[in-house]
């Protein structure tokens, strides 16, 4: 009988750290969550940060269409490439090697603030190194740089953004419970990236929801996007495994205890107030080259 109890005692205990939500926070295990030193997300500001100089990303195949496959996991909603002979890599910015994509997802509202201001989403874009075979393999090694995370925040536009309407519409697909997906053709991913990168925050952190692995490196871009209320409103509608709405999903901020925040400013020189997607910010170089042609000629 003793036996059957402590058996029933484990499962129980197991079922109750595996059902990490947003509400219980203060409860996540393993206790690296609690107790570890440099986890993520923190208050990033221009004040806070030193300035340093990374050399320029290089992105490779964030341009392509992709078939990959959205899912709703009950604590977010992800993307992951699907079949996909050519994954997206990304080298340079101060990063030791090529790192692959293993897939995107998003919090609503913003984990990462930025000059103390939440914003209504965040994407991260999860990616390990290419020496690893896998992120499951590449997430143990975590601590040696194993695994990088690229985050976007998301600001509130009046209009909805066109780019979003595609995936909106795969995620009311999955909407209704944990664990659906559905498959999602034609995305592209640097329709979500700022069209400039230069400009960046760079620290070292963890993941922002359990086991919150240490070691992870951060990159969350200055630049920030335009995305709708009704739009956010979507993702807020996905429910999880107990059939209620998932209306936020972020982590609170974690202390930066020891840490440094390094800040790469673009040499574009946009402010931070401005966003640019992609057309427009075509545009605006085109213009800005122009101009600086102008006046150097
Ligand atoms: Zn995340």
């Amino acid at each position: 009988m003793l036996f059957v109890c402590l058996v029933a005692g484990f499962f129980t205990a197991d079922i109750i750290s595996a059902e990490w939500t947003y509400d219980n926070q203060g409860n996540w295990s393993p206790s690296v969550c609690i107790e570890g030193p440099h986890q993520s997300p923190i208050a990033l500001s221009t004040s806070l940060a030193e300035e340093a100089d990374f050399p320029p990303f290089r992105m490779d195949g964030y341009w392509q269409n992709m078939s990959t496959i959205l899912q709703n996991n009950g604590h977010s909603v992800t993307i992951r490439p699907n079949h996909q002979k050519h994954i997206p890599r990304i080298h340079g910015g101060g990063l030791s090697g090529k790192y692959k994509l293993d897939h995107l997802h998003f919090h609503w509202k913003s984990e990462h603030t930025m000059e103390g201001q939440r914003f209504p989403l965040e994407m991260h874009m999860v990616h390990y190194h290419e020496k690893y075979s896998s992120y499951q393999e590449a997430s143990d090694y975590a601590a040696e740089g194993g695994v990088v995370v690229f985050a976007v925040l998301f600001y509130l536009s009046p209009d909805d953004v066109e780019e979003f309407n595609h995936v909106l519409k795969a995620v009311l697909h999955v909407q209704k419970h944990e664990n659906q997906q559905t498959e999602l053709d034609g995305f592209v991913i640097k329709n979500f990236i700022p069209m400039d990168v230069a400009g960046f925050y760079r620290y070292n952190g963890s993941l922002t929801s359990p086991g919150c692995n240490e070691g992870i490196i951060w990159t969350v871009f200055v630049h920030t996007l335009p995305i709708s209320q009704a739009q956010v409103d979507v993702f807020r509608s996905i429910r999880t495994r107990h059939n209620k709405p998932l209306e936020e999903n972020f982590r609170e901020l974690q202390p930066l205890n020891d840490r440094h925040i390094l800040i790469k400013i673009s040499p574009v020189g946009v402010s931070a107030g401005q966003n640019l997607f992609a057309g427009n910010a075509n545009v605006f170089l085109v213009i800005f080259i122009s101009i600086k042609y102008c006046f150097s000629g």
